[in-house]
């Protein structure tokens, strides 16, 4: 064999880079973990109960959707084997977009690999240099991604702050061409709601165009359709991005808009176009477990009920999505928490900095419609005997 080349500036560098991040408590550990039935997980030999999954539905691994996973790689193969505008563009990806279109109540709709990749594409096919992106401070990573890839010039306004928003908007707008206003309509590490209706007000006496990501809402709040429909803004909100990877279960990202808007998305987005398309078996489990979103009230009402049960439990402000924050600020305190819940059966993983702010380090607690009620209660007793959570 022969022996790999070291670059030392670069070993060094990532040393020196690594020393910085151990120091601060914010090593990040890959721990192989598998979801047996998806509630159940096994870790380092240890079976645990999953409350840090997106899998809201429990849909990853309903038999219906595993089925069309199945069916679709035997009749379609296992990889795509090509962007979608090549020979990638399996008959599969009709019957979701479709489907999406309709929960949604949109023309059209598109779907991308990812949600990560679809507001890496999304952003820049439609602003650019002399455009103006207005958004949330907490939105997630890949909405700051695609807003940096466009060169439009960015300013955030205060988490759900619509009268800071309308500010910026007063202040900017007319210096700008285009304007896009972003928000997440279900908040990833926070659980809470975006003040849509209010911002599709202000974004429209701007001009500017409302961009909600439901990566957290479709499936779980408004009957499943996702955050304008939960807070009456259907028909109010034009850009509606959103994930197939969390409640769908499955994977892909989306993008449900009017038919205009998403030829250009379509002829614009360099990661629509430059990817290669999804695996059939992606797309065959998106497709059944839509249809169960669509028809199956029962199941959508779940999430958000157990998560009420535990906010209810420990006092804490009611739950307004399948995820609850219990806050513990120092890197530490919140690896600690995580850490004795471990050994009392559960698996709730701590979130800290950069992926939340200083300060704000945290448990992400989420719920899934396949938890007992007695494990969610069983969690807040552990909790309140940890006295992490002072009621
Ligand atoms: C998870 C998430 C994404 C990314 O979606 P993937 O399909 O996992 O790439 C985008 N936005 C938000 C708010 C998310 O939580």
């Amino acid at each position: 064999m022969v022996p790999q080349t070291v670059m030392h500036s670069l070993v060094s560098y990532a040393r020196a880079k690594m020393a910085e991040i151990a120091a601060g408590n914010l090593t990040r550990v890959l721990r192989p973990t598998a979801r047996g039935d998806g509630l159940i997980v096994e870790r380092g030999g240890k079976k645990l109960i999953s409350f840090s999954c997106n899998d809201y539905l429990g849909l990853s691994r309903h038999p219906k959707v595993i089925a069309a996973a199945i069916e679709a790689t035997k009749t379609y193969g296992a990889g795509a084997g090509a962007s979608r505008y090549v020979t990638g563009d399996n008959p599969l990806y009709g019957e979701v977009e479709a489907r999406l279109a309709r929960l949604k109540g949109t023309d059209g709709a598109i779907v991308f690999g990812s949600g990560y990749l679809a507001n890496l594409g999304i952003v820049p096919a439609l602003l650019g240099e002399g455009d103006l992106i207005v958004g949330d401070e907490w939105m997630h990573a890949c909405m700051h991604g695609g807003s940096r890839l466009s060169r439009a010039k960015i300013f955030l306004f205060r988490h759900n702050d619509a009268d800071h928003c309308a500010e910026i908007l007063a202040r900017e707008r007319a210096n700008h061409r285009h304007c896009i206003v972003m928000t997440e309509g279900v908040f990833s590490m926070d659980g809470d709601r975006a003040p849509v209706k209010r911002l599709a007000e202000i974004a429209k006496q701007h001009d500017a165009w409302l961009f909600t990501d439901d990566a957290h809402a479709l499936g779980v709040i408004g009957d499943g359709k996702g955050s304008a429909h939960a807070d009456g803004a259907h028909g109010q909100v034009p850009l509606q991005m959103g994930t197939l990877s969390k409640a769908v279960g499955a994977y892909g990202g989306y993008l449900c808009t009017d038919a205009d808007t998403l030829e250009l998305v379509r002829h614009r987005a360099r990661s629509l176009i430059y990817s290669t398309g999804l695996p059939p078996a992606a797309l065959g489990a998106a497709n059944a477990a839509l249809d169960l979103i669509e028809t199956d009230a029962e199941l959508v009402a779940k999430p958000l009920a157990k998560a009420q049960l535990f906010t209810s439990a420990l006092n804490l402000p009611a739950a307004e999505s399948a995820i609850v924050p219990v806050m513990l600020g120092e890197p530490k305190r919140a690896l600690a928490a995580a850490q004795q819940l471990e050994e009392a059966g559960f698996m709730v993983v701590a979130i800290r900095p950069p992926t939340v702010p200083e300060d704000t380090s945290r448990l992400r607690v989420t719920f899934s419609a396949a938890h007992d009620d007695a494990d969610v209660l069983r969690l807040a007793e552990t909790l309140r005997n940890l006295k992490v959570v002072t009621p």
